[in-house]
């Protein structure tokens, strides 16, 4: 409508792009808003939340979604195609950050850095106890589970461990050397430590369950940045308690920001509270990938970045 909003915020945001959608396009919050809200053309959205059919609902005159990241599984993509909505998410600008806090996460768990730094800090090491050996880092079987954009930033670096890499993915890749795996189970089975970084969503909700972790074995480690849903989250937790796997990086949880109470006393777990992307040069790429998507799609009625 003239003079209405045509950009909401239909979650909450890094303030930063939160005052830059203020200033440029004076995009209300749609918590502000009561009902249905003619004339807004484009919701962005991000930070673990999504657009819902009943949010779609509220924005009859809604064309497109712009989402803050590239994981965009949060919002009803189902529904969105049926109305023939369009989604941007905000990829290859996040890349190095999350392949960086993937290869951080191999080697904590596998040479235990944040354990042993609780065993500085309680004093055990000055108390006359030794830390327990680790596993090496250098030379190990690495499996990509997911092997995309940063799935291959991932193998890039750990290429400079002389490690030994292979993955799975729906599709071989024929760009690359790696050994391709024909499933999750053969990857898991094959591998030292194995790295998910596959979308979330429905396609691939519990891709790795109680069969691949065991597969995985008692000496081999998990690493997820994907999304919680990706990992099957209980099984995950007995495997570790069992002893069929030797521990995990996660990044990302089912039920987000809970973390299960059976993980977070353990020494063989290191977690982190979804941070992989969260560095100011790339929250901030990542904000102006999001304007540049508003903006085309405003001036030119077409998306930057669109997924799919
Ligand atoms: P890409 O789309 O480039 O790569 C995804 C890869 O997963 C592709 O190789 C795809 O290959 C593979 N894949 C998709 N579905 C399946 C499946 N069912 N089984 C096996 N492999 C599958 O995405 P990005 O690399 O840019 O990002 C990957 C994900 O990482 C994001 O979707 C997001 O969820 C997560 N992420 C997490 C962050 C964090 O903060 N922790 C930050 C950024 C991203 P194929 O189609 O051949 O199967």
């Amino acid at each position: 409508l003239p003079g209405g909003p045509r950009v909401v915020r239909a979650s909450a945001m890094m303030p930063e792009l939160e005052r830059d959608l203020v200033d440029r396009y004076a995009a209300p919050s749609l918590a502000e808003l009561d009902g249905v809200v003619p004339g807004v053309e484009v919701a962005v959205v991000g930070f673990g939340n999504g657009v819902t059919a009943e949010v779609m609902d509220r924005l009859p005159d809604l064309r497109a979604i712009v989402n803050f990241g590239v994981g965009y599984d949060a919002n009803d993509v189902d529904e969105a195609r049926r109305r023939g909505i369009p989604i941007a998410n905000t990829p290859d600008v996040l890349d190095d950050c999350v392949a960086d806090v993937a290869v951080g996460l191999v080697i904590d768990v596998m040479r235990g850095l944040s354990a042993a730094d609780r065993f500085v800090r309680r004093g055990e090491w000055a108390g006359g106890s030794r830390f327990p050996l680790t596993r090496r880092v250098t030379g190990a079987r690495v499996g990509i589970l997911g092997l995309g954009r940063i799935g291959l930033a991932i193998a890039r670096r750990l290429e400079g461990f002389d490690t030994v890499i292979s993955y799975h993915s729906r599709n071989r890749r024929d760009d690359v050397q790696y050994a391709y795996a024909t499933s999750p189970i053969e990857l898991a089975a094959s591998c030292d430590v194995l790295i998910v970084v596959t979308p979330g969503g429905p396609g691939t909700q519990g891709l790795v369950d109680a069969p691949v972790l065991t597969a995985l074995g008692p000496d081999g480690f998990l690493v997820n940045v994907a999304r919680g849903s990706v990992v099957d989250e209980d099984a995950l937790v007995a495997a570790l308690e069992d002893g069929r796997i030797a521990g995990a990086g996660l990044d990302v949880y089912a039920h987000e920001p809970r973390v299960p109470e059976a993980l977070t006393g353990r020494d063989d777990v290191v977690l982190l509270p979804h941070v992989a992307s969260g560095t100011v040069e790339t929250r901030r790429a990542m904000a102006d990938l999001v304007l540049d998507n508003v903006e085309r799609f405003l001036s030119h009625g077409v998306l930057l970045t669109p997924v799919d």
